[in-house]
């Protein structure tokens, strides 16, 4: 591990993310680390240009450079963008002297990122994209993970409307202004600064630990809210980090 300091720049709706814990608990792990909050990121690094437009996404069965333009009417459904190139633009506006490998960067988000993924050749949402700067997507922590299968049994039958069908479910998810939000925010935060200490391999087999990638809301409130703990391996790993260097 060679940073020193962690940027946190906060979401532009925080839909129940208390930023500060989310300091709070990276600064606790990471002890020799300066670890700061930092306003919204396209307000801290100014996106005059509105270059992020450009990355948005709007067929999810196309590979970015595939997209078609934006479609006429606009449609009101929430806008997609894809991550890597989201993360590619946002890396070039981060000054040369932030630039540097002393630095990681941790956006959190209102964007829904997405992925493109040459197995089943579509986009899927993806809650962090890891690497610089690091992105953790606020709706993409509600909708990213699958909520449990007959939840969408359900919606597919049409049968009830959605704020019904979250009522019912409730609990099994994480959702937007919900008191786990924060918990959750956090397992990715520290998946991210992961991503630095591991050499690009944050994740982790055990089903069990922080580091396991949830592809289901029921793993992600297991391993971020419920049980948040670290298999022995990374345990090791994390208890190196708390300490302060003199
Ligand atoms: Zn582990």
């Amino acid at each position: 591990m060679d940073f020193k300091y962690i940027h946190i720049y906060r979401s532009d709706r925080d839909a129940g993310l208390c930023i500060d814990k989310v300091k709070q608990d990276v600064a606790e792990l990471f002890g020799r680390c300066e670890v700061d909050v930092r306003e919204p990121f396209l307000m801290y690094w100014d996106d005059g240009e509105g270059a992020i437009d450009e990355t948005r996404i709007f067929d999810l069965k196309q590979p970015f450079e595939k997209q078609p333009g934006r479609p006429e009417p606009a449609s009101d459904s929430m806008p997609l963008y894809d991550g890597f190139m989201l993360q590619r633009t946002l890396a070039q506006l981060i000054s040369d002297k932030e630039s540097h490998a002393d630095h990681v960067h941790l956006v959190f988000t209102h964007l829904m990122t997405c992925t493109f993924a040459e197995e089943d050749w579509r986009y899927h949402g993806r809650a962090v994209i890891c690497g610089t700067p690091s992105i953790v997507s606020v709706p993409g922590i509600v909708e990213a993970p699958a909520k449990p299968r007959e939840f969408y049994h359900l919606q597919a039958l049409g049968s009830q409307d959605l704020p019904t069908l979250k009522k019912q479910f409730a609990g099994r998810f994480v959702d937007y202004d919900d008191g786990r939000m924060t918990k959750a925010a956090v397992g990715y935060a520290i998946q991210a600064l992961f991503y630095f200490v591991t050499d690009g391999e944050p994740f982790c087999d055990d089903r069990d630990c922080r580091l396991f990638n949830s592809h289901w809301q029921e793993d992600l409130i297991r391993t971020q809210v419920e049980k948040p703990r670290y298999c022995r391996m990374h345990g090791r790993l994390a208890s190196k980090f708390k300490i302060k260097s003199e």
